[in-house]
């Protein structure tokens, strides 16, 4: 691989099987962006630019893990969401489209309102309480994940950004939480575990073979596990019409909200991500 071209061409061929030209199009060229600081246009303008012997050693060894199926945000140990950059390793998921529209829905539902709490369950890398930090004002966000490598991720994250969000380890489906001095919140939101053993056949292998499995399963017997045990822990943490926000499995979307309604949640709305799916849903507590 001597030049940006033969880069291309190289993991045309060798990724073919596993994606779309499309998709090998733009993994190569992150891969490709980073390792030469060029922007994609750049690349495309001058694909006879060369490539010295430490870059294209470099390629193959992140081609050979493409290879296995590792998506490129683990090999860059970065992800894009929400215009920020996150780092990612496998301990947290890799942030998903749907859940910046989850987040673009807090952001619109809140506005420009200042000293709002907020509390974010399963957070993950960190990225919907750190996008929302970004874009608002005096705002006082915790967030808080079972796991405690997931934790030193969104942490890191928070650090990059010069951010001050409370995170803090804890288990929603355990009764301490309760216990803990917390504040009212005037906003809690989740994206849990939704994905069942039906959907499972429906998953990309390198989803299944590299993403962390304590973010993605739910026990099929009980698909709305979290979602009751956070409705459950909303209702005693929400301020007087404060706004509960789930990113939810797109088959459950009735249930869930017939869940909430049976807890006395009002004004539940259900939305559709931009796939067209169940995906998102917003209720407010009455008090
Ligand atoms: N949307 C993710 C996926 O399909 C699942 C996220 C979750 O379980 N919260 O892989």
């Amino acid at each position: 691989m001597k030049t940006v071209k033969d880069a291309f061409d190289v993991f045309k061929n060798k990724l073919a099987p596993l994606y779309e030209v499309t998709e090998i199009e733009s993994i190569a060229s992150l891969l490709i962006e980073e390792l030469t600081g060029l922007s994609r246009t750049q690349l495309k303008a001058f694909p006879e630019r060369g490539l010295n012997v430490v870059q294209s050693e470099r390629l193959l060894t992140q081609l050979s893990c493409l290879k296995t199926g590792m998506p490129v945000q683990y090999i860059l140990e970065s992800a894009h969401f929400y215009g920020s950059d996150f780092k990612v390793n496998p301990s947290v998921l890799i942030p998903r489209p749907e859940t910046e529209e989850l987040v673009d829905w807090i952001l619109k539902t809140i506005g420009h309102q200042p000293y709002q709490k907020i509390l974010d369950i399963g957070t993950g890398s960190g990225c919907i309480p750190i996008s929302l930090k970004l874009n608002t004002i005096d705002n006082e966000i915790f967030a808080l994940d079972i796991s405690p490598k997931a934790l030193e991720v969104a942490v890191a994250n928070a650090k990059l950004n010069n951010l001050d969000i409370s995170f803090f380890e804890a288990d929603i489906l355990n009764h301490d939480l309760t216990a803990r001095s917390l504040p009212e919140f005037n906003v809690i939101v989740s994206n849990p575990p939704y994905v069942t053993e039906t959907d499972k056949q429906q998953m990309h292998q390198n989803v299944l073979d590299f993403e962390p499995h304590s973010a993605l399963f739910v026990p099929q017997s009980n698909p709305l596990l979290f979602y009751v045990a956070i409705a459950n822990f909303a209702v005693t943490h929400l301020v007087q019409n404060g706004y509960l926000f789930f990113e939810i499995n797109e088959s459950y979307g009735p249930e869930t909200v017939d869940m909430l309604a049976a807890k006395g949640f009002a004004d539940i709305e259900l939305r559709k991500d931009l796939a067209g799916k169940d995906r998102m849903i917003r209720a407010v507590w009455p008090g």
